[in-house]
């Protein structure tokens, strides 16, 4: 079932479930800077958030409620699965796939969702990592990012943030999920990696967007 909130109103919601997941908390702050808005078009989309029982604010804090966190995941979902949809069956790149799914992520109806993950292969994360929700455990993914490791041999897991480019930049690098990485060290502002048994420097910026995993 579709709910009966707007559009931006849905991407609020969105954006403060994975601000909870990739920094433990939303601040208004963060919203501002993620949307490009004003501080009064913001919080009045939050009084309406609260005013439909969505998110809690009676801490300092921005919390979804359960049916908040109901909303946002359905999105995500249709999100992610979006996503996959795009590159792995029409083979359009993880650039656009991620554009394009912030529009469809609104449309698709429950049942054709179900279809769809069934379709895909129940997949367990988006092209880039992010975990479709209800698939893996609570504590989501586990990992560092590229810049706070140790020298040793990992796997890429996930880019952190969808933008062009940091996209761009870890596909020119090789260091997409799935590919195994050798980190030797640090140069000057710069991670010293091998992939593919080819040498490159991933400057910090990146690096601080790629989340890598020990490989036992
Ligand atoms: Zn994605």
């Amino acid at each position: 079932m579709m709910s009966e909130l707007s559009e931006p109103l849905e991407n609020y919601l969105k954006e403060i479930y994975e601000l909870e997941e990739t920094k433990g908390q939303a601040k208004v702050v963060d919203l501002i800077e993620a949307f490009s808005i004003s501080p009064g078009t913001i919080s009045k989309a939050l009084e309406r958030l609260e005013s439909l029982g969505f998110i809690d604010r009676s801490t300092k804090r921005i919390r979804l409620t359960e049916d908040g966190r109901k909303v946002a995941e359905r999105l995500i979902r249709a999100h992610r699965l979006s996503e996959r949809l795009l590159t792995d069956i029409l083979e359009v790149d993880w650039i656009r796939a991620h554009e394009l799914a912030h529009r469809l992520e609104h449309i698709w109806p429950e049942d054709v969702l179900e279809k769809m993950d069934r379709v895909l292969g129940n997949p367990a994360t988006c092209p880039h990592g992010h975990p479709i929700p209800g698939r893996i455990q609570k504590e989501g993914i586990k990992g560092t990012t590229l810049d706070n490791v140790q020298p040793g041999e990992y796997r890429v897991v996930m880019i952190v943030k969808e933008r062009e480019w940091i996209l761009r930049a870890v596909e020119d690098l090789g260091l997409i999920p799935g590919k195994r990485v050798k980190v030797e060290g640090m140069e000057g502002r710069d991670v010293r990696v091998e992939v593919d048994g080819k040498g490159m420097k991933v400057p910090i910026e990146i690096a601080e967007q790629v989340v890598v995993s020990g490989i036992r």
